[in-house]
């Protein structure tokens, strides 16, 4: 399975980082080995001093797809989850200067805690999803699907262009405002509407 992570998908987010406001998707990747499952610990990596969380809405692919048109694109995952799309912010910050690739900041073992997953038809309207992260209790960051640049059927649409998903798949749809870092100890939780999805540590 792969992991493709939407960047840049929600515009209050873009300003805080003072990113441009794309007029396409822009996604990266990451490798199988950045999944955490089952609420296991995260492990703060000793290459950054600034671990940065983004909450994000994930999509679980359910079929094989290649240049999937738009308007057949919801076909293509019947589920949902949350997960966070771990930054290590400082490298990131280097390689943008440089007009370098991500990888070192996005795609590192365990830099995609990952809960489990729920149908899709368990909401009344994938276009309005309240989520939001605690760390030690307290909300740090909030978001509305609302809010996104990008719907989920563009970016099935825009991705399967140049790769080919497949089930098992999971698309990561790009993080509202209130970005910021975690340390060795926090207790993140993540919850999709009123439901605790995700709970885990930083070890
Ligand atoms: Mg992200």
């Amino acid at each position: 399975m792969k992991i493709i992570a939407i960047g840049l998908n929600y515009a209050e987010h873009n300003k805080e980082l003072n990113n441009p406001v794309p007029d396409e998707p822009v996604f990266f990747m990451k490798p199988d080995t950045a999944l955490i499952k089952g609420n296991k610990p995260f492990f703060y990596p000793d290459f950054s001093k600034n671990l940065h969380y983004e909450t994000e809405i994930v999509l679980k692919i359910n079929r094989v797809g290649k240049c999937i048109p738009e308007n057949f694109a919801y076909r293509y995952f019947k589920e949902i989850g949350i997960g966070i799309d771990f930054t290590a912010r400082d490298i990131q910050s280097r390689c943008k200067e440089k007009g370098l690739p991500w990888e070192a900041a996005k795609a590192f073992d365990g830099s995609a805690p990952v809960s489990h997953f729920v149908s899709k038809t368990d909401f009344k309207d994938l276009h309005d999803l309240n989520f939001h992260l605690t760390i030690n209790g307290v909300t740090v960051q909030q978001g509305n699907t609302s809010n996104m640049i990008f719907s989920y059927d563009r970016i099935i649409a825009h991705v399967s262009k140049y790769v080919t998903i497949r089930m098992g798949d999971l698309i990561f749809t790009g993080t509202p405002a209130g970005v910021g870092p975690v340390k060795i100890g926090d207790h993140l939780q993540a919850y999709l509407e009123s439901k605790l999805m995700l709970d885990f540590y930083v070890r």
